[in-house]
């Protein structure tokens, strides 16, 4: 069954009670949570006036095709209430996808591995918990040699 690695965030309201009740949601929806990595705090990214983001990631085995999981994990953000105020604005759930097996897929709606993924901390870190070997199909390298090489200076805590 495909191997799917989501990225959960948030930053406001009850950022841990979101959290949950989007992985409630994804395992109902989405496929089944095989394994979740810790919460992990960073500051806002593009924009630092407002509150900092939790993040998590989350391996999901799933039979949905990209298409179909793109469609119910904008319901779910839907659903749960998220504000589509500005770019990079606040939100109280945001989640992308960041690999779907190794597959490569650029599409109008969809491209897969996460064009960002590789730049920003917040992102790497919590996949190098569950992941540090697994290699970016267009990159070529693993989690853990992209952690190494990125630039993203922004802090990421691990939040307990
Ligand atoms: P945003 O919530 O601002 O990150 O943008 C969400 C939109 O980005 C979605 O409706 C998708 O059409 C598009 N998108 C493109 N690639 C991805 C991806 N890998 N994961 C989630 N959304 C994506």
């Amino acid at each position: 069954m495909p191997e799917l690695y989501l990225l959960l965030g948030g930053n406001l309201g009850n950022r841990t009670a979101y959290l949950q009740q989007a992985r409630e949601s994804i395992a109902a929806d989405v496929g089944t949570i095989s394994r979740s990595s810790g919460l992990y705090e960073t500051a806002a990214w593009g924009k630092t006036d407002q509150p900092a983001f939790l993040n998590q990631v989350l391996e999901v085995k799933t039979e949905l095709t990209p298409e179909q999981v793109l469609q119910r994990i904008n319901a779910i953000e839907h659903e749960l209430g998220r504000i589509r105020q500005e770019h990079w604005g606040a939100r109280v759930i945001d989640i992308d996808i960041l690999f779907y097996d190794s597959l490569v897929l650029q599409t109008q709606r969809l491209t897969i591995p996460h064009p960002q993924l590789h730049l920003r901390r917040f992102t790497l870190m919590p996949i190098a918990e569950l992941a540090p070997e697994l290699v970016h199909p267009v990159l070529g390298q693993s989690i853990s040699q992209l952690l190494k090489s990125c630039a993203d200076k922004l802090e990421v805590q691990i939040y307990t």
